[in-house]
């Protein structure tokens, strides 16, 4: 299953892909615990256990560790066997922190097809896109764009995607979030 919108009602969702990153999750933490909300995180399990402290102030605070794969590489151009291990060792990598198996999973660059998807089933996990794009990946682009493309794309049971590295995301988030609290929500299954 891929989800793309979140439950009716479920509200609002918050992801972060390709963390933890020494140079900005100590910053997004601080600025998502002003904000009071709590995020997904998509992380790269060799990432996680380069820094393991990260991911366990991403957990500590009460957000949600996911599995981005243990690469970030293509997983449609890998062989089976590469593909199992790359989310069997990024979810170990995440279960030596929280102690359980990530729920929820996120192909890099979207990269899926019937294999990737049968495997995710497999290992227990359900496939998050999003339909509320920050499009953080834009060159060049800044804060005001960031927010443009939030608040153009919004929707009552969206799934926003950003990356964990951007900072035009962070402060974007920082003006959009406080107005979105009331709608903001958990990841549900549809
Ligand atoms: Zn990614």
């Amino acid at each position: 299953m891929i989800i793309t919108q979140n439950k009716d009602n479920a509200g609002i969702v918050l992801t972060f892909d390709d963390g933890p990153n020494p140079e900005h999750t100590p910053e997004l933490l601080a600025v998502l615990d002003d904000l009071g909300v709590t995020a997904y995180f998509f992380v790269v399990g060799k990432a996680v256990k380069e820094r393991p402290e990260l991911a366990k102030a991403m957990h500590d605070a009460g957000h949600v560790l996911c599995n981005h794969s243990f690469t970030h590489p293509k997983l449609t151009t890998l062989s089976p066997d590469e593909r199992r291990a790359e989310l069997e060792q990024c979810s170990e990598a995440i279960a030596g922190i929280t102690g359980e198996a990530p729920q929820w999973f996120r192909p890099p660059y979207f990269d899926t097809n019937d294999e990737v998807q049968a495997l995710v089933d497999e290992l227990g996990m359900h496939c998050v896109n999003c339909s509320i794009r920050s499009k953080d990946t834009t060159a060049d682009i800044d804060t005001h764009g960031v927010e443009a493309n939030l608040r153009e794309t919004k929707n009552r049971d969206g799934i926003i995607l950003c990356h964990e590295w951007s900072k035009p995301s962070r402060d974007a988030l920082a003006r959009v979030i406080p107005e979105w609290k009331a709608e903001m929500g958990r990841l549900s299954l549809p």
